[in-house]
């Protein structure tokens, strides 16, 4: 089924990237919604069980919030709970499952 959302700032896309800007925007007081086909982190999600990231935690780390793990760098499985805890922790306004198809710039 297709839907029609409107907002000031739609975000494609819940991996690190579409979850920091969407951090970024909410402290500017700028409404946004982050539209994820998937699931929260489903890039990640599809890397092999247990790859452990080659990024250091405290470069992988999203909005200030801490990136805790049990060996020195995060796996897979850790990496993809810690963006669900973002969405979470920051109050996210994100839409799983929502395929963005389209896009019109309504001015
Ligand atoms: C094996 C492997 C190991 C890696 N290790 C590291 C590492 O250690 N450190 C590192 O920094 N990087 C690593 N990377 C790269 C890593 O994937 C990226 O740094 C990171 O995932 C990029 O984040 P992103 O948010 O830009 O994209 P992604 O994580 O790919 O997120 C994009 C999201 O957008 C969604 N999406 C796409 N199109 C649509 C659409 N039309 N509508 C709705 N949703 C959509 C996808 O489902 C996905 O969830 C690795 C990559 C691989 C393959």
């Amino acid at each position: 089924m297709v839907e029609s959302h409107s907002t000031p700032v739609a975000v494609v896309g819940a991996g690190p990237m579409g979850l920091h800007l969407a951090c970024t925007l909410r402290r500017r007081g700028v409404e946004c919604v982050v539209f994820e086909r998937g699931e929260v982190g489903a890039s990640i999600e599809g890397f092999p069980p247990g790859m452990v990231c080659l990024t250091a935690n405290h470069g992988m780390r999203i909005d200030g919030l801490p990136l805790e793990t049990a060996g020195v760098r995060a796996t897979r499985e850790e990496y993809v709970a810690y963006l669900r805890e973002v969405v979470r922790e920051r109050d996210l306004d994100v839409r799983c499952r929502h395929e963005v198809v389209d896009l019109r710039l309504q001015v």
